[in-house]
């Protein structure tokens, strides 16, 4: 297919990057499951590993399976290319190691997935790298964070748990007057509903073992580049601009241009760090997308009625939806993306943390799972889970105090999602 970007969404999300195997002519997406790739001669090798031609040469750096979920992703986001590796944390990895050295930090919102904290503020410091975190609905301090030591800003498009809904058009132009990329990551929204690049946002990461897949089957991650960040405009990213010694000195912002941050994924992150997507989870991702407009359509809608009648229930205290009225990002929310909010949001019990445990526990068609984004609705409680590790300060600043529990409402029948929430709250207030 070529001219992708013609079609609509829903066409996008089953054709783009695909076509007839030119070999057998098998219309669905082959799995390659092959380690290593026959060269023609001694010259075609060469010249692949010299990066002077495009082609397969090792399954740590490229796949035809993978290839295709690249240029799905990168084409779902308007961006230019997609790197796609092992999950959603390396992703970050990922997005994060072409820029940065030892010395140098990032700012990034006191709002993020609750491992997302973990590896910001303990595990990057081992590469002498450092994270500052700020609010980032006070866009003055982000500005003041940045020093001449930051390599980029990052924040959520929607925050998981606290349905914060990020200003992305106010941080791209902070971090366009610092000369700094922007990192989002859409894992909460997706492209149907968001896409971060339009917005100004530079880079856009994913964890695609959430709505994209779909269906809670495999780990994957992306990052995708804008390919509209100038590299070589200062001396702050010398490893997309400067001689790369391990390719004969090749400058990868003069030699790929827009596509620079894509091949130096493949050519350094990929081949150094390994953190490599193997085909067969590409195969189900790539089914998981075809479906994906459909899903985050019931997903909002599913949503919206859940939050409306928790909004009501004498036993929650708050909701944070973005698609409640109440919420203070509606507005932000209606204008950023006015298809849907999503299907993630959190309550906050009157009866505390032990009320949350027991609700947690009496739930019959909602899971307790460390996952969201499934057709399946989940539940988890943050305080005891995902979020231990973080302090109750950290906890609270990141919308999971421990009264709070989080809710990733599913495509099921609203009718029995809500007779479910139901009779859950009533056990665990009684
Ligand atoms: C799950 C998640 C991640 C981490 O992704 P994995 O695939 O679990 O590594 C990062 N950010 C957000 C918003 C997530 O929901």
């Amino acid at each position: 297919m070529t001219d992708a970007p013609q079609y609509g969404f829903d066409t996008l999300q089953i054709h783009a990057g695909a076509r007839p195997d030119p070999a057998t002519g098998a219309r669905q997406t082959p799995i390659y499951q092959t380690t290593a790739y026959v060269f023609r001669d001694a010259e075609h090798a060469a010249a692949l590993f010299n990066l002077q031609e495009v082609g397969y040469i090792y399954s740590r750096l490229t796949n035809p399976t993978i290839a295709v979920l690249q240029e799905r992703m990168a084409t779902l986001e308007g961006g230019v290319g997609a790197v796609c590796c092992s999950s959603g944390h390396a992703a970050q990895l990922m997005a994060l190691f072409p820029l940065m050295s030892p010395g140098k930090n990032i700012v990034a919102s006191t709002r993020l997935y609750g491992g997302t904290m973990t590896q910001f503020s303990q595990t990057i410091t081992r590469f002498g790298w450092s994270a500052k975190f700020v609010d980032f609905d006070d866009i003055e301090a982000v500005k003041a964070a940045i020093d001449d030591d930051t390599r980029a800003v990052f924040g959520e498009t929607i925050a998981n748990p606290g349905g914060y809904v990020t200003d992305i058009p106010a941080l791209a132009k902070v971090t366009e007057a610092a000369g700094i990329p922007l990192i989002i990551d859409n894992t909460s929204a997706t492209p149907y509903l968001c896409r971060p690049i339009e917005l100004g946002a530079t880079l856009v990461v994913h964890s695609m073992t959430k709505y994209l897949t779909g269906n809670g089957t495999v780990m994957g991650g992306a990052v995708v580049d804008s390919g509209k960040f100038d590299w070589s405009a200062s001396d702050k990213f010398p490893s997309l601009s400067q001689p790369e010694p391990a390719y004969h000195g090749l400058k990868f912002h003069e030699t790929f241009g827009p596509l620079a941050f894509t091949f130096h994924g493949i050519a350094i992150g990929l081949r150094d760090l390994g953190m490599t997507l193997n085909p067969q989870a590409a195969h189900y991702t790539l089914m998981g997308i075809e479906t994906l407009s459909l899903r985050m359509e019931r997903h909002c809608l599913n949503a919206q009625k859940a939050a409306e009648w928790l909004e009501t229930n004498p036993h929650v205290e708050t909701v944070t939806y973005a698609g409640l009225q109440s919420s203070p990002y509606h507005a932000r929310a209606k204008a950023l993306f006015p298809k849907g909010t999503g299907g993630l949001f959190t309550i906050a019990l009157k009866g505390g943390y032990e009320a949350c445990v027991k609700f947690v526990e009496n739930l019959d068609l909602f899971s307790h799972v460390a996952n969201l984004g499934d057709t399946r609705s989940l539940v988890i409680h943050p305080a005891s889970t995902t979020h231990r590790q973080l302090t109750e300060e950290q906890q609270i600043a990141a919308g999971a105090g421990p009264n709070v529990v989080r809710i990733s409402i599913g495509i099921e029948d609203i009718n029995d999602l809500i007779g479910d929430l139901d009779q859950a709250l009533a056990k665990a207030t009684a």
